[in-house]
């Protein structure tokens, strides 16, 4: 016997039906991105397919060397010409470096894209967080205005609207910019410097590369001693807050509700001003709540080569909004319109062309293509929960006639085999 040879380990497969286990069903998956292309398009924003690997250095660079996803979590090889390649653990960065190289600013000063597609990070698993995830993401490059930021947290919002998620809530912050955060750096820092010997270990490094990454952290003696830390928006200086106080009203005058809160820093080192991000109360999720979050990142353009360009982004974890609409009970499968069956032997040709027929003219047909006895036939139309059967015999075939069996109570509606389109779509549900 040949060895069985596994998945590897955190990235999932997604099947149809309720054959994916823990993983949301792919008619999930299929009406989120479909909802999400509509809706985004309806914003003016246009789709984006960057490739799933890049130079290293774009992430080092971007991301910041400093980060866990940079530091711990990057998927890092060398190709057979000894470049470094990574696969992407974030979309922004991507977007960003194909905006640069195709110049796009000299022909679209206010660019808007979005992108759905596979991310990869080496991190622990649990529910909600694997080391193959999803995200749609969103990029607005050329606006430095308040409401650029506004409205991409107003597609977010409409999306979850659309997708029936209710209990997900807008936590808003500003990371002030080059002119006021360094003050604030360095009081954090004489604050946990305090208190270092009750951060994680984590943390103690972290003092020390990045200390505003401390108020993310997830351990519960850190949130402890950030609770009493410095609040980054009684630092922000006028442009700044200004910024943020109009950001906030914009928000109001949508009705887009949301909650102040100082310790969203994002685990990214490209952010400046606007950071936010949207948190699940659903406990289907455990600690994996953040369904998404972004921000504005005015200085990454330049930091990576391109034109001094603003800009303000958001990526959603897919696989996270797919768990949360498993959980709502929802169904997003339909199924078949029809079952075509066939009596005798001598009718399996004209079944099957029946069947090619009507899917032509738009009905979904199932057709057991191993043939068997009708019995078994019509337990398979059970099973496939085909709203219709029709048995197709040398009868109905001389004939010309048929009956269809409305599978849910049985009873028979007389139908030209020529008009069975028609019939199925007027015909009133049991
Ligand atoms: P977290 O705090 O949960 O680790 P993050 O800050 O690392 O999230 P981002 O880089 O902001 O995540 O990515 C945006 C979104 O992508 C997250 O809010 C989450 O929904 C999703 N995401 C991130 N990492 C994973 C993962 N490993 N598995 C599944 N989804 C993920
Ligand atoms: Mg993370």
């Amino acid at each position: 016997m040949s060895q069985k040879i596994n998945g590897v380990k955190g990235m999932n497969d997604l099947l149809p039906g309720e054959l994916g286990g823990d993983m949301a069903p792919v008619e999930v998956w299929q009406h989120v991105e479909r909802t999400t292309r509509e809706l985004f398009a309806r914003f003016g924003y246009g789709e984006i397919r960057t490739p799933m690997v890049e130079d290293t250095a774009l992430f080092v660079r971007s991301v910041g060397e400093e980060t866990d996803i940079v530091g711990k979590e990057m998927y890092t090889f060398e190709d057979k010409g000894g470049r470094s390649l990574s696969l992407r653990p974030e979309g922004t960065a991507p977007a960003v470096r194909a905006f640069i190289e195709h110049s796009v600013a000299n022909q679209e000063p206010l660019t808007r894209w979005y992108y759905i597609g596979p991310m990869f990070r080496y991190e622990r698993m649990k529910t909600g967080r694997y080391r193959q995830f999803f995200q749609i993401g969103a990029e607005a490059i050329g606006s430095r205005e308040a409401a650029q930021d506004v409205e991409l947290m107003d597609m977010v919002v409409q999306l979850l609207e659309a997708l029936g998620l209710k209990e997900v809530s807008l936590n808003l912050n500003s990371l002030g910019d080059d002119a006021c955060r360094p003050a604030y750096h360095q009081k954090l820092v004489e604050y946990l410097t305090a208190h270092r010997e009750e951060l994680c270990g984590d943390c103690q490094r972290r003092l020390e590369t990045n200390p505003m990454r401390v108020l993310d952290c997830k351990n519960e003696k850190c949130q402890a001693v950030v609770q009493a830390a410095p609040n980054i928006l009684q630092f922000l200086c006028e442009p700044c807050k200004a910024h943020f106080d109009e950001v906030k009203r914009k928000l109001d005058a949508l009705g887009v509700k949301y909650v102040v809160n100082p310790k969203i820093v994002r685990g990214l080192d490209y952010y400046t001003r606007t950071t936010f991000e949207f948190i699940a109360a659903h406990p289907a999720l455990g600690t994996a709540s953040t369904v998404g979050g972004g921000g504005r990142y005015d200085k990454l353009l330049k930091g990576l080569g391109g034109p001094d360009l603003p800009a303000v982004g958001f990526g959603l974890g897919l696989d996270r909004l797919t768990l949360l609409l498993k959980e709502s009970g929802q169904k997003f499968s339909t199924p078949p319109d029809v079952f075509i069956a066939v009596a005798d032997e001598g009718s399996g040709d004209a079944a099957f062309a029946l069947a090619s027929k009507l899917r032509r003219e738009g009905l979904k047909v199932e057709f057991d293509t191993r043939g068997g006895s009708l019995k078994s036939q019509m337990k398979r139309a059970d099973k496939t929960k085909a709203r219709y059967t029709l048995v197709l015999g040398q009868a109905e075939r001389e004939s010309g006639k048929g009956q269809l069996k409305r599978m849910a109570d049985g009873q028979q509606f007389p139908v030209a085999l020529s008009e069975i389109v028609q019939t199925v779509r007027s015909a009133p549900p049991a």
